[in-house]
């Protein structure tokens, strides 16, 4: 089933924002702020959204840490 698999996604994207143990940071690919937040597309999907520098977009920087 499709839509339960994006469900799956979804939690899973939620999930490793709670985790600690993730080590990613994600950084802006315009301003290279580290203030990158998931922002929920309607029809695109999973975007990023910079609270820096307001870019909002599929294309992000991920470091490890
Ligand atoms: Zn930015």
């Amino acid at each position: 089933m499709i839509e339960d698999d994006l469900d799956a996604i979804e939690k899973d994207m939620l999930e490793d924002l709670k985790k600690p143990k993730g080590r990613r940071i994600l950084v802006c690919p315009v301003c290279g702020s580290t203030e990158v937040t998931y922002y929920m597309g309607l029809k695109t999907g999973y975007q990023y959204q910079c609270n820096s520098c307001n870019y909002v977009g599929a294309v992000v920087l991920e470091m490890e840490y």
